[in-house]
């Protein structure tokens, strides 16, 4: 984990002083404003792998690298690949052959290992971090296509690497939501919970997790059909998305129940939380096609971690097992509840 990012300190870094020298030798003023431009932001980018790499150097973040070893030799590969193209060339002056370079920089940076860790970020961060990164790549490529013809081989290759970044974002989307409902899916849960938990135990900040279950959801399906009990589905989950902060993650976790993810929530603020949530399913209008208006509840249970700063992360496993108690609690309370937050540390 350690060596991955120092790799990409080091590959960040190394665009950041190429773009500097573009911008100091470029004859031509826009580009060299664009230059200038392209090496800050890969200075604020080499500052996201510090911040990663600080926590992890401190033994605040997890290991939670899967097979670390073929990651490190991609990255390795990719950081050799992009050094050798620099140091082999003169750093041109003609503003063609300086898009060409920055171009092919950013070929190098484009590679699904970046997106990967950039998920490793804080709560919030990584959605601003994506599209931080698509602006920085998409002012090369409005460059690019500026200085060369529209029908030139360069602006078809600019074409192509932003493709190539969109078809990635597609591609990660497809890999971490679910098809029904359109939220986030349970592999996309167990990476950020496992992150977020250690964010919260590293800088001591409450981190809420809730599951929710629709209740008597059998009977929905039963009496009104499958296809009805999807589209009851999706607008749990669009009400629950609805009544959460964008900063938090709704999942769907299987069949009908889903799980929420809010850092920044302590119990009172969890009080909050749910009765909004319950509050926007109850009032949720699903006609059926004989034109029953069906209502809809759900239960949920949750867990707060309000651990001090520096403690050890809290795991997956006892952060899901004992927000699921809480909805067991609430389930044989009579349902269309929610439990008491159960708290984990000592709250402020
Ligand atoms: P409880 O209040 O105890 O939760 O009762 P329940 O009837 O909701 O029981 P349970 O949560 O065990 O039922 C889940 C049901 O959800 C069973 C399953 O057929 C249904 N289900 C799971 N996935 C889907 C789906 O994708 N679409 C539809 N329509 N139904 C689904
Ligand atoms: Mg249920």
């Amino acid at each position: 984990m350690q060596a991955i990012l120092e790799l990409c300190v080091e590959m960040d870094q190394l665009a950041e002083k190429t773009y500097n020298s573009l911008a100091k030798n470029c004859t031509d003023s826009p580009l060299k404003e664009l230059f200038r431009q392209m090496s800050a932001e890969e200075g604020s980018h080499v500052g996201w792998w510090q911040d990663l790499l600080h926590a992890y150097e401190q033994g605040l973040m997890p290991n939670i690298v899967n097979s670390e070893s073929g990651l490190a030799d991609r990255m390795r590969s990719l950081s050799a690949e992009l050094r050798a193209m620099i140091e082999g060339e003169e750093v041109p002056t003609d503003p063609e052959a300086a898009l060409a370079l920055a171009a092919r920089i950013e070929f190098y940076m484009i590679d699904p290992v970046f997106g990967e860790l950039i998920d490793l970020t804080e709560p919030g961060r990584a959605e601003q971090r994506r599209s931080a990164y698509s602006t920085h790549l998409e002012r090369l490529i409005s460059a690019i296509e500026q200085y060369y013809e529209p029908g030139s081989l360069a602006a078809f290759l600019a074409g192509i690497l932003a493709r190539t970044w969109h078809d990635n974002l597609t591609l990660a989307v497809y890999a971490t939501r679910d098809p029904l409902t359109g939220i986030h899916n349970r592999r996309a849960l167990d990476t950020h919970l496992h992150q977020w938990s250690a964010w919260s135990s590293r800088y001591g900040r409450p981190l809420t997790v809730l599951l929710i279950d629709i209740d008597f959801f059998k009977g929905i399906n039963d009496d009104f059909g499958h296809r009805f009990g999807d589209t009851a589905l999706r607008a749990v989950a669009h009400a629950i998305r609805s009544a959460t902060r964008s900063s938090d993650m709704v999942v769907r976790y299987g069949g009908d129940e889903f799980a929420v993810i809010a850092p920044e929530t302590d119990s009172d603020e969890y009080c909050l939380l749910v009765d909004r949530i319950l509050e926007t399913v109850r009032r949720l209008e699903l006609n059926s096609d004989d034109g029953h208006t069906v209502p809809v509840s759900v239960s949920v249970g949750g867990v707060v971690a309000a651990d001090i700063a520096g403690s050890n992360p809290r795991s997956i496993d006892k952060l899901l097992a004992t927000a699921d108690q809480g909805l067991y609690a609430a389930k044989n309370a009579g349902r269309n509840r929610a439990s008491d937050p159960i708290v984990l540390g000592r709250e402020r």
